[in-house]
Protein backbone atom coordinates (compact mmCIF):
# COMPACT_ATOMS: atom_id res chain seq x y z
CA UNK A 1 0.00 0.00 0.00
CA UNK A 2 1.51 3.60 -1.08
CA UNK A 3 1.91 5.96 1.94
CA UNK A 4 -0.62 8.91 2.05
CA UNK A 5 0.52 11.54 0.46
CA UNK A 6 -0.70 14.58 2.24
CA UNK A 7 1.31 14.20 5.22
CA UNK A 8 4.44 13.81 3.02
CA UNK A 9 3.07 17.19 1.32
CA UNK A 10 3.92 19.06 4.85
CA UNK A 11 6.91 17.39 6.24
CA UNK A 12 8.87 17.06 2.98
CA UNK A 13 7.87 19.94 0.88
CA UNK A 14 6.50 21.90 3.69
CA UNK A 15 3.56 23.23 1.35
CA UNK A 16 -0.01 23.49 3.10
CA UNK A 17 -2.29 21.51 0.74
CA UNK A 18 -2.36 21.00 -3.02
CA UNK A 19 -2.62 23.69 -5.50
CA UNK A 20 -5.23 23.93 -8.13
CA UNK A 21 -5.55 20.43 -9.65
CA UNK A 22 -1.94 19.21 -8.44
CA UNK A 23 -4.40 16.64 -6.27
CA UNK A 24 -6.34 15.36 -9.43
CA UNK A 25 -3.07 14.88 -11.04
CA UNK A 26 -1.11 13.08 -8.08
CA UNK A 27 -3.93 11.41 -7.37
CA UNK A 28 -4.48 9.39 -10.88
CA UNK A 29 -0.43 9.39 -11.01
CA UNK A 30 -0.84 7.00 -7.13
CA UNK A 31 -3.17 5.11 -9.36
CA UNK A 32 -1.04 4.12 -12.03
CA UNK A 33 -3.13 6.01 -14.80
CA UNK A 34 -1.35 7.37 -17.69
CA UNK A 35 -1.93 11.49 -17.16
CA UNK A 36 -1.31 14.48 -19.75
CA UNK A 37 -1.13 17.36 -17.06
CA UNK A 38 -1.42 20.97 -18.90
CA UNK A 39 -0.74 23.64 -15.76
CA UNK A 40 0.83 27.15 -16.22
CA UNK A 41 4.40 28.23 -15.55
CA UNK A 42 4.35 28.19 -11.58
CA UNK A 43 1.64 26.45 -11.02
CA UNK A 44 4.15 23.61 -9.51
CA UNK A 45 4.41 20.59 -11.98
CA UNK A 46 7.29 19.12 -10.78
CA UNK A 47 5.48 18.09 -7.06
CA UNK A 48 3.06 15.82 -9.37
CA UNK A 49 6.09 13.56 -10.07
CA UNK A 50 8.60 14.56 -6.85
CA UNK A 51 5.69 13.38 -4.51
CA UNK A 52 4.46 10.77 -6.01
CA UNK A 53 8.21 9.50 -6.55
CA UNK A 54 8.36 9.28 -2.41
CA UNK A 55 4.90 7.97 -2.03
CA UNK A 56 5.52 4.81 -4.60
CA UNK A 57 7.93 2.00 -4.52
CA UNK A 58 10.82 2.44 -7.08
CA UNK A 59 12.28 4.70 -9.10
CA UNK A 60 10.86 8.06 -10.93
CA UNK A 61 12.76 8.70 -14.61
CA UNK A 62 12.10 12.29 -15.52
CA UNK A 63 12.76 13.25 -19.00
CA UNK A 64 13.61 16.84 -19.14
CA UNK A 65 14.67 18.80 -22.27
CA UNK A 66 17.83 20.83 -20.52
CA UNK A 67 20.63 19.79 -18.41
CA UNK A 68 20.85 22.94 -16.51
CA UNK A 69 16.90 22.51 -16.08
CA UNK A 70 17.91 19.38 -14.36
CA UNK A 71 20.37 20.39 -12.31
CA UNK A 72 18.20 23.19 -11.00
CA UNK A 73 15.57 20.17 -10.27
CA UNK A 74 18.25 18.11 -8.57
CA UNK A 75 19.33 20.69 -6.12
CA UNK A 76 15.75 21.36 -5.07
CA UNK A 77 14.80 17.77 -4.53
CA UNK A 78 18.08 17.07 -3.09
CA UNK A 79 17.46 20.23 -0.73
CA UNK A 80 14.30 18.72 0.55
CA UNK A 81 15.71 15.37 1.05
CA UNK A 82 14.70 13.19 -1.80
CA UNK A 83 16.99 10.82 -3.29
CA UNK A 84 17.78 11.99 -6.87
CA UNK A 85 20.48 12.18 -9.55
CA UNK A 86 20.65 13.03 -13.05
CA UNK A 87 21.92 11.36 -15.69
CA UNK A 88 23.32 13.38 -18.18
CA UNK A 89 26.66 13.40 -20.54
CA UNK A 90 28.13 16.38 -18.34
CA UNK A 91 27.95 14.17 -15.09
CA UNK A 92 31.37 12.83 -13.64
CA UNK A 93 29.34 10.37 -11.01
CA UNK A 94 27.57 8.84 -13.68
CA UNK A 95 28.98 4.97 -12.04
CA UNK A 96 27.43 5.82 -9.01
CA UNK A 97 24.28 7.37 -10.13
CA UNK A 98 23.94 3.61 -12.21
CA UNK A 99 25.22 2.16 -8.73
CA UNK A 100 22.39 4.09 -6.27
CA UNK A 101 19.47 3.00 -9.25
CA UNK A 102 20.59 -0.65 -9.22
CA UNK A 103 20.10 -0.37 -5.63
CA UNK A 104 16.66 0.78 -5.41
CA UNK A 105 18.39 3.67 -3.95
CA UNK A 106 16.75 6.58 -5.83
CA UNK A 107 13.51 8.53 -5.96
CA UNK A 108 14.09 10.24 -8.81
CA UNK A 109 16.13 9.91 -11.95
CA UNK A 110 16.90 12.95 -14.55
CA UNK A 111 17.76 12.05 -18.09
CA UNK A 112 17.80 13.60 -21.37
CA UNK A 113 15.47 12.46 -24.00
CA UNK A 114 18.28 11.15 -26.38
CA UNK A 115 18.96 8.46 -23.81
CA UNK A 116 15.52 6.93 -24.97
CA UNK A 117 16.93 5.39 -27.76
CA UNK A 118 19.98 4.50 -26.06
CA UNK A 119 20.11 0.51 -25.41
CA UNK A 120 22.10 0.27 -22.65
CA UNK A 121 19.84 2.84 -20.65
CA UNK A 122 16.91 0.56 -21.87
CA UNK A 123 18.29 -2.54 -20.46
CA UNK A 124 19.77 -0.43 -17.31
CA UNK A 125 15.82 0.19 -16.38
CA UNK A 126 15.49 -3.16 -16.22
CA UNK A 127 17.44 -3.46 -13.54
CA UNK A 128 15.45 -2.17 -10.64
CA UNK A 129 11.76 -1.30 -10.41
CA UNK A 130 10.48 1.84 -11.61
CA UNK A 131 7.67 3.91 -10.36
CA UNK A 132 6.90 6.38 -12.97
CA UNK A 133 7.90 7.85 -16.18
CA UNK A 134 7.22 11.75 -15.93
CA UNK A 135 8.04 13.84 -19.32
CA UNK A 136 8.32 17.23 -18.49
CA UNK A 137 7.68 19.41 -21.46
CA UNK A 138 6.01 17.33 -23.15
CA UNK A 139 4.87 20.00 -25.51
CA UNK A 140 8.70 19.03 -27.11
CA UNK A 141 7.00 16.22 -28.39
CA UNK A 142 4.89 17.37 -30.65
CA UNK A 143 5.71 19.36 -34.05
CA UNK A 144 2.69 21.61 -33.71
CA UNK A 145 4.19 22.69 -30.15
CA UNK A 146 6.49 26.13 -30.10
CA UNK A 147 9.35 23.72 -28.71
CA UNK A 148 9.91 20.57 -30.90
CA UNK A 149 12.41 18.45 -30.42
CA UNK A 150 13.01 15.60 -32.46
CA UNK A 151 14.36 13.36 -29.40
CA UNK A 152 11.22 13.52 -27.36
CA UNK A 153 10.11 11.35 -30.88
CA UNK A 154 12.33 8.33 -28.94
CA UNK A 155 10.56 8.51 -25.91
CA UNK A 156 7.74 6.05 -26.85
CA UNK A 157 9.01 3.02 -27.76
CA UNK A 158 11.07 2.93 -24.52
CA UNK A 159 7.60 3.42 -22.70
CA UNK A 160 6.19 0.97 -24.94
CA UNK A 161 8.86 -1.10 -23.94
CA UNK A 162 7.72 -0.88 -20.10
CA UNK A 163 3.99 -0.73 -20.26
CA UNK A 164 3.08 -1.12 -16.83
CA UNK A 165 4.98 2.04 -15.84
CA UNK A 166 2.38 4.44 -15.51
CA UNK A 167 3.37 8.00 -17.66
CA UNK A 168 2.81 11.80 -16.53
CA UNK A 169 2.97 14.18 -19.17
CA UNK A 170 3.67 17.72 -17.96
CA UNK A 171 3.49 21.24 -19.83
CA UNK A 172 2.76 24.88 -19.45
CA UNK A 173 1.53 25.86 -22.89
CA UNK A 174 -0.48 23.52 -25.17
CA UNK A 175 -3.29 24.29 -27.72
CA UNK A 176 -5.64 21.98 -28.40
CA UNK A 177 -4.29 20.73 -31.26
CA UNK A 178 -0.50 20.19 -29.59
CA UNK A 179 -2.82 18.77 -26.48
CA UNK A 180 -4.24 16.02 -29.01
CA UNK A 181 -0.94 15.38 -30.72
CA UNK A 182 0.98 14.83 -27.02
CA UNK A 183 -1.38 11.97 -26.08
CA UNK A 184 -1.05 10.02 -29.28
CA UNK A 185 2.39 10.35 -29.22
CA UNK A 186 3.08 9.95 -25.88
CA UNK A 187 0.01 6.96 -26.05
CA UNK A 188 -2.19 8.44 -22.95
CA UNK A 189 -5.87 8.37 -23.07
CA UNK A 190 -7.86 11.47 -23.52
CA UNK A 191 -9.61 10.86 -20.49
CA UNK A 192 -6.06 11.34 -19.01
CA UNK A 193 -5.82 14.95 -19.75
CA UNK A 194 -6.24 17.22 -17.03
CA UNK A 195 -6.06 20.73 -17.69
CA UNK A 196 -5.43 23.99 -15.13
CA UNK A 197 -7.05 27.22 -15.61
CA UNK A 198 -4.48 29.46 -17.55
CA UNK A 199 -5.63 33.04 -16.43
CA UNK A 200 -2.96 35.26 -14.25
CA UNK A 201 -5.19 37.63 -13.15
CA UNK A 202 -2.49 39.64 -11.64
CA UNK A 203 -1.34 40.80 -14.81
CA UNK A 204 -2.17 43.61 -16.56
CA UNK A 205 -1.60 42.74 -20.16
CA UNK A 206 -0.56 45.69 -22.57
CA UNK A 207 0.03 45.61 -26.16
CA UNK A 208 1.73 49.02 -28.48
CA UNK A 209 3.23 49.23 -31.42
CA UNK A 210 6.90 49.99 -31.82
CA UNK A 211 7.64 53.71 -32.07
CA UNK A 212 11.26 54.10 -30.41
CA UNK A 213 11.54 50.98 -28.25
CA UNK A 214 14.28 51.75 -26.19
CA UNK A 215 12.49 55.43 -24.96
CA UNK A 216 9.43 53.11 -24.31
CA UNK A 217 10.81 50.66 -22.41
CA UNK A 218 12.76 53.34 -20.47
CA UNK A 219 9.62 54.98 -19.88
CA UNK A 220 7.93 51.86 -18.65
CA UNK A 221 10.54 51.05 -16.13
CA UNK A 222 10.34 54.62 -15.03
CA UNK A 223 6.88 54.28 -14.33
CA UNK A 224 6.95 50.32 -12.66
CA UNK A 225 9.08 49.68 -9.83
CA UNK A 226 10.77 46.34 -8.96
CA UNK A 227 12.59 43.85 -10.62
CA UNK A 228 11.64 43.13 -13.86
CA UNK A 229 12.80 41.11 -17.59
CA UNK A 230 12.83 42.86 -20.76
CA UNK A 231 12.50 40.35 -23.86
CA UNK A 232 15.12 41.37 -26.60
CA UNK A 233 15.15 40.21 -30.19
CA UNK A 234 18.90 39.11 -30.42
CA UNK A 235 21.80 38.87 -28.13
CA UNK A 236 23.67 42.18 -29.33
CA UNK A 237 20.40 44.24 -28.42
CA UNK A 238 20.54 42.41 -24.80
CA UNK A 239 23.20 44.42 -24.69
CA UNK A 240 22.45 47.44 -26.02
CA UNK A 241 19.00 47.98 -24.15
CA UNK A 242 21.14 47.10 -20.97
CA UNK A 243 23.34 49.72 -21.70
CA UNK A 244 20.44 52.48 -22.33
CA UNK A 245 18.80 51.22 -19.80
CA UNK A 246 21.05 51.72 -17.24
CA UNK A 247 21.27 55.49 -17.83
CA UNK A 248 17.75 55.29 -15.96
CA UNK A 249 19.91 54.58 -12.54
CA UNK A 250 18.17 51.15 -12.44
CA UNK A 251 20.97 48.30 -12.05
CA UNK A 252 20.26 46.48 -15.19
CA UNK A 253 22.64 43.05 -16.53
CA UNK A 254 22.59 41.84 -20.03
CA UNK A 255 21.56 37.49 -20.25
CA UNK A 256 22.26 35.60 -23.46
CA UNK A 257 23.35 31.78 -24.65
CA UNK A 258 26.49 33.55 -26.25
CA UNK A 259 27.98 35.27 -23.00
CA UNK A 260 30.38 33.77 -20.55
CA UNK A 261 29.06 30.56 -18.90
CA UNK A 262 30.29 32.18 -15.61
CA UNK A 263 29.06 35.93 -16.45
CA UNK A 264 25.87 34.52 -17.46
CA UNK A 265 25.21 32.86 -14.19
CA UNK A 266 26.60 35.88 -11.99
CA UNK A 267 24.24 37.33 -14.15
CA UNK A 268 21.08 35.40 -13.15
CA UNK A 269 22.05 35.03 -9.63
CA UNK A 270 22.06 38.77 -9.04
CA UNK A 271 18.33 39.57 -10.84
CA UNK A 272 16.87 36.81 -8.63
CA UNK A 273 18.69 38.38 -5.31
CA UNK A 274 17.56 41.60 -6.99
CA UNK A 275 14.34 43.56 -5.73
CA UNK A 276 15.00 46.59 -8.59
CA UNK A 277 17.18 44.95 -11.28
CA UNK A 278 16.35 44.68 -14.85
CA UNK A 279 17.94 42.15 -16.80
CA UNK A 280 17.82 42.25 -20.73
CA UNK A 281 17.66 39.01 -22.05
CA UNK A 282 16.98 36.62 -25.00
CA UNK A 283 14.25 34.11 -24.50
CA UNK A 284 17.38 32.26 -23.13
CA UNK A 285 15.94 33.71 -19.78
CA UNK A 286 13.89 32.21 -17.68
CA UNK A 287 13.45 28.36 -17.76
CA UNK A 288 13.64 27.24 -14.78
CA UNK A 289 14.17 30.16 -12.81
CA UNK A 290 12.15 30.75 -9.42
CA UNK A 291 11.64 34.11 -9.09
CA UNK A 292 8.38 35.25 -7.40
CA UNK A 293 8.52 39.06 -6.80
CA UNK A 294 9.37 39.91 -10.85
CA UNK A 295 7.31 42.88 -11.54
CA UNK A 296 7.45 43.27 -15.13
CA UNK A 297 7.85 41.39 -18.69
CA UNK A 298 8.80 43.69 -21.54
CA UNK A 299 8.96 42.28 -24.91
CA UNK A 300 11.17 44.57 -27.42
CA UNK A 301 9.64 43.00 -29.86
CA UNK A 302 7.07 39.74 -31.12
CA UNK A 303 7.44 36.88 -29.13
CA UNK A 304 7.77 33.89 -31.41
CA UNK A 305 4.35 32.61 -30.69
CA UNK A 306 1.29 32.61 -27.94
CA UNK A 307 2.29 29.89 -26.14
CA UNK A 308 5.78 31.82 -25.94
CA UNK A 309 4.44 34.89 -24.98
CA UNK A 310 2.48 33.42 -22.50
CA UNK A 311 5.45 31.45 -20.90
CA UNK A 312 7.56 34.91 -20.99
CA UNK A 313 4.75 37.02 -19.74
CA UNK A 314 4.09 34.30 -16.88
CA UNK A 315 7.33 34.53 -15.27
CA UNK A 316 5.54 38.00 -13.92
CA UNK A 317 3.69 37.95 -10.90
CA UNK A 318 3.77 34.10 -9.88
CA UNK A 319 3.75 35.90 -5.88
CA UNK A 320 0.06 36.92 -7.07
CA UNK A 321 0.93 40.63 -6.55
CA UNK A 322 0.56 42.82 -9.23
CA UNK A 323 2.29 42.67 -12.21
CA UNK A 324 2.64 44.20 -15.98
CA UNK A 325 3.33 41.92 -19.22
CA UNK A 326 3.93 45.23 -22.02
CA UNK A 327 4.61 44.02 -25.42
CA UNK A 328 6.07 46.29 -28.37
CA UNK A 329 5.58 45.41 -31.56
CA UNK A 330 5.97 46.18 -35.35
CA UNK A 331 5.03 45.13 -38.53
CA UNK A 332 8.54 44.16 -39.33
CA UNK A 333 8.43 41.89 -36.61
CA UNK A 334 6.05 40.13 -39.18
CA UNK A 335 7.32 40.40 -41.59
CA UNK A 336 10.42 39.03 -40.24
CA UNK A 337 8.61 35.83 -39.17
CA UNK A 338 7.02 35.21 -42.87
CA UNK A 339 10.70 35.50 -43.90
CA UNK A 340 11.52 32.79 -41.53
CA UNK A 341 8.52 31.24 -41.81
CA UNK A 342 9.44 30.48 -45.89
CA UNK A 343 12.55 28.95 -44.83
CA UNK A 344 10.82 25.89 -42.59
CA UNK A 345 10.26 22.98 -44.71
CA UNK A 346 6.85 22.64 -46.15
CA UNK A 347 5.39 20.68 -43.86
CA UNK A 348 5.60 23.05 -40.97
CA UNK A 349 4.63 25.86 -42.80
CA UNK A 350 0.92 25.56 -42.53
CA UNK A 351 1.55 25.44 -38.43
CA UNK A 352 3.99 28.24 -38.53
CA UNK A 353 0.93 30.13 -40.09
CA UNK A 354 -1.96 29.06 -37.68
CA UNK A 355 0.60 30.48 -35.22
CA UNK A 356 1.57 33.70 -36.63
CA UNK A 357 -2.57 34.48 -37.31
CA UNK A 358 -2.60 33.97 -33.51
CA UNK A 359 -0.08 36.55 -32.84
CA UNK A 360 -1.55 38.44 -35.30
CA UNK A 361 -5.26 38.70 -33.88
CA UNK A 362 -3.51 39.16 -29.88
CA UNK A 363 -1.65 42.23 -31.31
CA UNK A 364 -4.45 43.99 -33.55
CA UNK A 365 -7.63 43.00 -31.27
CA UNK A 366 -9.39 46.22 -29.91
CA UNK A 367 -11.06 43.82 -27.63
CA UNK A 368 -9.79 42.19 -24.11
CA UNK A 369 -6.28 40.95 -24.51
CA UNK A 370 -6.55 38.42 -22.33
CA UNK A 371 -9.99 36.65 -23.99
CA UNK A 372 -7.92 36.08 -26.67
CA UNK A 373 -5.06 34.48 -24.46
CA UNK A 374 -7.19 32.14 -23.23
CA UNK A 375 -9.65 30.84 -25.45
CA UNK A 376 -6.26 30.18 -27.26
CA UNK A 377 -5.93 27.63 -24.76
CA UNK A 378 -9.77 26.42 -24.25
CA UNK A 379 -10.11 28.18 -21.23
CA UNK A 380 -13.63 29.92 -20.90
CA UNK A 381 -12.86 33.63 -20.64
CA UNK A 382 -15.63 36.63 -20.55
CA UNK A 383 -15.64 39.74 -23.25
CA UNK A 384 -13.97 42.25 -20.38
CA UNK A 385 -11.28 41.23 -17.91
CA UNK A 386 -10.73 44.47 -16.53
CA UNK A 387 -7.41 44.03 -16.33
CA UNK A 388 -6.19 44.51 -20.14
CA UNK A 389 -4.80 47.99 -22.04
CA UNK A 390 -8.00 47.34 -24.13
CA UNK A 391 -10.62 46.80 -21.21
CA UNK A 392 -9.24 49.81 -19.23
CA UNK A 393 -8.77 52.01 -22.01
CA UNK A 394 -11.19 50.90 -24.86
CA UNK A 395 -10.30 52.16 -28.61
CA UNK A 396 -13.12 53.17 -29.44
CA UNK A 397 -14.19 55.03 -26.53
CA UNK A 398 -10.77 57.02 -27.07
CA UNK A 399 -11.95 57.82 -30.34
CA UNK A 400 -15.39 59.11 -29.51
CA UNK A 401 -13.43 61.22 -26.71
CA UNK A 402 -11.47 62.95 -29.61
CA UNK A 403 -14.59 62.84 -32.01
CA UNK A 404 -16.45 64.18 -28.97
CA UNK A 405 -13.88 66.93 -28.27
CA UNK A 406 -13.66 68.08 -31.74
CA UNK A 407 -17.44 68.09 -31.97
CA UNK A 408 -17.53 71.09 -28.77
CA UNK A 409 -14.63 72.74 -30.47
CA UNK A 410 -16.21 73.29 -33.79
P1 LIG B 1 6.09 24.68 -12.90
O1 LIG B 1 7.04 23.56 -13.25
O2 LIG B 1 4.66 24.31 -13.06
O3 LIG B 1 6.41 25.97 -13.59
P2 LIG B 1 7.28 24.43 -10.29
O4 LIG B 1 7.12 22.99 -10.13
O5 LIG B 1 8.66 24.92 -10.65
O6 LIG B 1 6.25 25.01 -11.36
O7 LIG B 1 6.74 25.17 -8.98
C1 LIG B 1 6.64 26.57 -8.91
C2 LIG B 1 6.71 27.04 -7.47
O8 LIG B 1 5.52 26.66 -6.77
C3 LIG B 1 7.86 26.44 -6.69
O9 LIG B 1 8.48 27.48 -5.96
C4 LIG B 1 7.21 25.44 -5.77
O10 LIG B 1 7.96 25.26 -4.61
C5 LIG B 1 5.85 26.07 -5.52
N1 LIG B 1 4.78 25.09 -5.18
C6 LIG B 1 4.49 23.96 -5.84
N2 LIG B 1 3.44 23.32 -5.28
C7 LIG B 1 3.05 24.08 -4.22
C8 LIG B 1 2.00 23.96 -3.24
N3 LIG B 1 1.15 22.93 -3.22
N4 LIG B 1 1.90 24.94 -2.31
C9 LIG B 1 2.76 25.99 -2.32
N5 LIG B 1 3.75 26.16 -3.21
C10 LIG B 1 3.91 25.23 -4.16
MG1 LIG C 1 8.59 22.89 -14.47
Amino acid sequence: MPRDPLPLLHSTFGFPGFRGVQESVVTRVLAGDNTLAVMPTGAGKSLCYQLPSVVLEGTCVVVSPLIALMHDQLRAATAVGIRAATLTSVDTDQMETIARFRRGELDLLYVAPERASNMAFRELLTQAPLALFAIDEAHCVSEWGHDFRPDYRLLRPLLDHFPHVPRLALTATADKVTRDDILDQLGIPREGMIVAGFDRPNIRYTISPKDNTTRQIADLIAETPGAGIVYCQSRAGTEKMAEALARSGRPTRAYHAGLDPQVRARNQADFVASEDMVICATVAFGMGIDKPDVRFVAHAGMPKSIESYYQETGRAGRDGDPAVAHLFWGAEDFAKARQRMSEVEPARQAGERVRLQALGALVETPGCRRKILLRHFGDDAPDYCGNCDNCLNPPGAVDATEVAKKVLSA
